[in-house]
């Protein structure tokens, strides 16, 4: 079999397993047609042997030394990069997103990876800290306490719908799971599973390249309600990553609540992305902050989790003049081809619902092919906003909610009044700089990133980025799931009292035999 063809089946520990269940067929969102080959699903027995072969894989994956770990998560890269446009091409087909945005995802993805290779050489992450023993401390002795951070054990990962590849079978959580030294179990998106299948056989490829155990990862075909459920609630499983919709993400908190041996979720689900435009931010530029937050609101036909989706607008002039700009580029613009029918179809509804609650500002054009509907831009006071939660919700597209504020000194409020958010953007001038004060500290409260002067889309991968937020954007705000901080998601500490050096773990004999980072009483070793 060659590195490209498609089986239609699921990779169980390196092996390619034909599903007992019933099988499907992705659908090109563009025309709507049945892409070859049919896709056979597990059922839960099958799944056992993904979920026994990762446990078998743990205890030899978890205790790699630094350098083969690392190595193995760069040829995963390699392996990624080498089929980039056999992945491109399949990909375009199965969602409709175009060849430059996919080609994009393709080196995020393996970008993504390169960086948690570094992470592993740094060691960092291994959370060492050391407190010798102080003999002749008074009135009693201090014993020597030594802490590292090890993997949770394996992680089912959740593929996303919107990015086929950056969050999906390679993609952040799994590549975070990877470096924590945590098996993956990828549940593949029904959207794209054969980029799923092309890019799990390059994941498997490096696996077997390294002599790892192959059940470090497998990637499996089955309905979220049974086979998605087994796996969460599988003994073996000590953590979850997804990415989807907010009464997916719910589910599997709840399953995961009610096992006999609870285990953390961490799943991101929905967020507005509020986007405050104080009045000094009007003073120039008006038609340039118009277009921008049309791309924003629009590219990849909205269906991203960091889209603008309520801006509040000042009354008055020069805020008319901006929406007047807006809606000039929102009428110029073309419905883009969405990632699915169910998630056109959705959209379609949301719109709908707010076609009743909030004025039309602006509509564009359908797009060509069955699901491409028309980018749409509505508004309202922000007394309407505030009495009405229907006003809150997500839709997942290319609609956005221009929110009228007569006062800038109500933003605060309205600010309070919002659902936990992945982003909040401020644009303002020196001039706004104490009415920004004067939200911080909501914003803060509400969101995992604040921005200025930009537009929250195009989320950066490195070690600062937070890509989370309070609930409904996640289930646990403590983390992220992009950027190299995702790692923690995935580690627990462990304290070691008065061990012989030889037997204490490698990080922490006292002669560092893999120069991890330290901190001894405190303070950074060296
Ligand atoms: P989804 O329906 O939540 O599905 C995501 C994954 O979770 C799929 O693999 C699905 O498996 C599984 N799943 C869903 N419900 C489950 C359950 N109750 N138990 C176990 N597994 C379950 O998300 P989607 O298909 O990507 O998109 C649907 C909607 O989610 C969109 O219309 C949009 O509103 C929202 N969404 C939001 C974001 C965001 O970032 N805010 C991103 C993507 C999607 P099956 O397909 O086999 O059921």
């Amino acid at each position: 079999m060659t590195a490209l063809e498609l089986t239609g089946h699921s990779l169980i520990a390196g092996r390619t397993v034909a599903g007992t269940g019933a099988s499907f067929h992705a659908i090109a969102p563009a025309t709507g047609d049945e892409l070859e080959p049919s896709y056979s699903q597990i059922d839960v027995d099958q799944l056992r042997e993904a979920t026994a072969a990762a446990d078998e894989a743990f205890p030899s994956f978890s205790a790699l030394a630094p350098e083969a770990h690392a190595a193995f998560l760069d040829s995963v890269a390699d392996e990624i990069e080498k089929i980039r446009d056999a992945i491109v091409e399949r990909a375009m087909q199965e969602t409709g997103l175009p060849n430059a945005r996919l080609n994009g995802e393709v080196g995020r993805t393996a970008g993504q990876l390169r960086m948690f290779a570094g992470v592993v050489r740094s060691g960092l992450f291994r959370g060492v800290r050391i407190d010798p023993a102080i003999p002749d401390r008074a009135p009693a002795p201090r014993v020597d306490i030594r802490q590292r951070k090890l993997p949770v054990g394996p992680v089912a990962v959740f593929g996303a719908s919107n990015f086929p590849l950056a969050f999906s079978t390679a993609g952040g959580d799994t590549a975070s799971a990877l470096a924590a030294g945590c098996p993956v179990i990828f549940k593949a998106h029904s959207s794209h599973p054969g980029t799923s299948e092309l890019v799990a056989n390059a994941i498997a490829r490096a696996v077997a390249s390294h002599d790892l155990h192959p059940g470090v990862f497998s990637a499996i075909f089955g309905p979220g309600r049974t086979v998605g459920q087994a796996l969460v609630t599988d003994p073996v499983i000590q953590a979850v990553g997804f990415t989807g919709s907010r009464s997916g993400g719910l589910s599997l908190v709840q399953a995961a609540q009610s096992r006999a041996v609870p285990i953390p979720v961490y799943a991101e689900m929905s967020s507005v992305n509020p986007v405050f435009i104080l009045p000094g931010a009007l003073d120039d530029g008006i038609e340039d902050l118009a277009t921008a937050y049309v791309t924003s609101a629009v590219g990849s036909s909205g269906q991203l989790c960091t889209q603008p989706g309520t801006v509040f607008v000042p009354e008055g002039e020069k805020g008319d003049a901006f929406v007047a700009a807006v809606s000039t580029a929102i009428a110029a613009s073309t419905g883009q081809t969405m990632l699915s029918p169910s998630i056109a179809s959705a959209w379609r509804d949301g719109t709908a619902t707010r076609d009743d609650h909030a004025e039309v500002t602006a509509r564009g054009s359908d797009g060509s092919g069955p699901h491409a509907p028309a980018p749409v831009i509505h508004s309202a006071s922000l007394e309407q906003f505030m009495s009405n939660e229907v006003l809150h919700e997500e839709i997942f597209g290319a609609a956005s909610l221009i929110v009228r504020y007569r006062d800038v000194a109500e933003l605060p409020a309205a600010a309070e009044h919002l659902e936990g958010q992945l982003t909040a953007t401020l644009h303002l001038t020196d001039a706004d700089a104490a009415d920004a004060a004067a939200l911080l500290p909501v914003l803060e409260r509400k969101a995992g990133r604040i921005l200025a002067n930009g537009w929250p889309t195009g989320v950066e991968v490195g070690h600062a980025m937070v890509h989370g937020g309070p609930f409904p954007a996640t289930s646990d705000p403590r983390t992220t799931s992009v950027g190299s901080l995702a790692i923690e998601r995935f580690l627990r500490p462990v304290a070691y009292q008065n061990l012989p050096d030889a037997l204490l773990p490698e990080p922490l004999k006292d002669a560092n035999p893999w120069g991890v980072p330290r901190l001894i009483d405190g303070a950074l070793e060296g």
